[in-house]
């Protein structure tokens, strides 16, 4: 039988099991209760940081959560937003058109800044490893590339863990990143993508726009059993951010249809199945 955590979902494949007070507690876990962040201390300085922005870059990668991220910066905070999508080449069809209905909706100006990560993609699919830090730091560097040039002091994103114990994060040229989603439940986001011409795509791995997650996901599993999005979906249960339930449906193998097989393979020119 595998060790779980009774706290979050990790499991002993996962990250290593502890036994506190009796009770099985992973590594994670064990350090959150020792340290817990204080929610209200990460909520009031994420209010305070917003009360002084007038402009800003939104994050937007059309996917559910910068949805609600460029929402509640332009409506609830009042900010002077620009929505900016890097396309990495693989964004689906269904984020780009959510992402010009929602700006248009919300009156934002949308700008898309084409990139190309075929190497990013195609090493992490033929190896069996997530694409998705190299693909995360390519994007924040090419916003903040576009922010320093443009003028713009901070960038919003739509992440919902904080940085440790902070909502932000100072980048290189006095840029900031704020996680504006800090600490905000699924529930809540949902609630707030429902007032929006906002249609949720069915897509492998729980992605709402990227289409190399799911076939990345399928080949991870394959490999190694399990997800590799299974600790930072084990965080969003620690900071009750997300149900139990819930989060193990995210973590199972992902499903991905043929078509979009074919059409990463036939993209990057490569054919990962066979191997
Ligand atoms: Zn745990």
């Amino acid at each position: 039988m595998v060790l779980k955590c009774s706290l979050c979902i990790n499991d002993e494949r996962i990250t290593k099991i502890l036994t506190v007070n009796g009770r099985p507690i992973c590594k994670e876990c064990k350090a959150f209760l020792e340290h817990p962040p204080d929610k209200i201390k990460i909520r009031k300085e994420l209010e305070e940081l917003l009360s002084q922005v007038d402009k800003a870059i939104v994050a937007y990668s059309g996917g559910k959560d910068s949805t609600v991220a460029l929402y509640l910066a332009k409506e609830e905070y009042d900010i002077d937003v620009e929505a900016v999508m890097v396309d990495h080449g693989f964004m689906a069809p269904q984020a780009i058109e959510n992402a010009k209905k929602v700006s248009e909706y919300l009156n934002v100006p949308l700008t898309i800044i084409r990139e190309d990560y075929s190497e990013i993609f195609k090493d992490a699919l033929l190896k069996a490893k997530s694409p998705c830090r190299k693909c995360s730091r390519r994007t924040m560097e090419a916003l903040r590339k576009y922010a320093l040039e443009k003028g713009y002091k901070y960038i919003i994103s739509g992440h919902e863990l904080p940085f440790g114990h902070h909502p932000y994060r100072l980048m290189s040229g006095g840029i900031i990143q704020i996680r504006l989603l800090s600490l905000m439940s699924e529930k809540e986001r949902m609630e707030i993508l429902k007032k929006l011409p906002f249609k949720l795509p069915e897509l492998p791995g729980y992605t709402s726009n990227c289409l190399i997650l799911g076939p990345a996901l399928e080949r991870y599993w394959e490999k190694h059993g399990y997800s590799f999005e299974h600790r930072r979906i084990a965080a969003l249960v620690r900071y009750g951010l997300l149900d139990r339930e819930k989060a193990l449906k995210k973590v199972e193998k992902p499903k991905v249809p043929e078509w979009q097989w074919e059409l990463v393979e036939k993209k990057l020119n490569l054919i990962v199945r066979s191997l």
